[in-house]
């Protein structure tokens, strides 16, 4: 028998390593089975305020669970210091998970904990994660491409570096087209507005999809002009993604998610 293949990770005394590890958008049934066995053999598991408890729950009982925090603007522990975390604990020889939200390459800064892995000499896997604009997506019953609405998409970050909106609002603005924006809840309102400024009919559906695949995702359906409003009477709070183009009129008749919880709730 292959040893190898069947212990959950390589065994200690093994020089250390890190994975960066994607743990999807929230439902634990999302995770992929290298993220769980990972997961279970970890001696410690470095993660932040976008993995939900579900998820953290395949960590196995020896793993150290390290919480390094993370909301727009408002780390708990700066970027570098993690990138040093993970750094130290791979010197120590530990096999480590470092487990973030969705997919660690998508607005995750992955990237910049893998170059530091590397020029720090400590090895390093990446595994990829169901990011959350699949997620929502899937569960909110808004395909991000179809024949009839959208023939590319387009992923953002509507987090708005020192209040500057910076992003390329002429190419987001062209029909055709879906785009998913991250972290675009606080300036929902000047989004809305840039992209009826560069040419998007004001009645352009949106969405936006609140904690994503766990069961208290909630979804909005507007337009440009009238979902900042609602999303304000609400009190939407992060994390949360929107949605913008003809796709999103798809939900009323996709959205499965949903559905099966009110289901439950009459059948209760
Ligand atoms: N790497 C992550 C993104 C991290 S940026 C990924 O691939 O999904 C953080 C942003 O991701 C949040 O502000 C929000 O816009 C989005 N996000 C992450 N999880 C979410 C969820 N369950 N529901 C809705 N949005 C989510």
């Amino acid at each position: 028998m292959d040893e190898k293949k069947h212990s959950p990770i390589e065994s200690a005394g093994s020089p250390g390593k890190v994975y960066l590890v994607g743990g999807g958008p929230g439902d634990p049934e999302l995770l992929t089975l290298k993220a769980v066995r990972l997961l279970g053999g970890a001696d410690a598991v470095v993660y932040d305020n976008l993995v939900s408890a579900a998820v953290l729950a395949h960590a196995g009982k020896q793993a150290e669970l390290l919480y390094v925090g993370k909301k727009a603007g408002n780390h708990t522990l700066p970027q570098i210091d993690i990138n040093q975390l993970l750094v130290d604990l791979g010197r120590q020889g530990k096999q480590v998970v470092r487990l973030k939200g969705g997919d660690p390459y998508i607005f995750g800064r992955g990237g910049e904990e893998a170059e530091t892995l590397h020029a720090a000499g400590i090895p390093f896997e990446v595994v990829p994660g169901v990011t959350s604009a699949c997620g929502a997506a899937a569960y909110a019953g808004i395909p991000l491409t179809h024949r009839d609405h959208a023939q590319s998409c387009l992923f953002v970050t509507g987090h708005l570096k020192d209040e500057t909106c910076n992003l390329d609002w002429p190419t987001l603005a062209r029909p055709g087209q879906t785009l998913v924006i991250y972290m675009g809840l606080t300036s929902l309102g000047q989004i809305c507005s840039q992209l009826i400024a560069h040419g998007m009919p004001a009645d352009t559906p949106i969405a936006c999809i609140r904690r994503a695949t766990l069961p208290d995702q909630r979804t909005l359906i507007g337009t440009l002009t009238d979902l900042p409003g609602r999303v304000a009477s609400v009190g939407f709070k992060p994390p949360a993604l929107l949605i913008v183009g003809g796709v999103v009129t798809l939900h009323d008749r996709l959205d499965w998610f949903s559905a099966q919880f009110s289901a439950q709730i009459v059948a209760d």
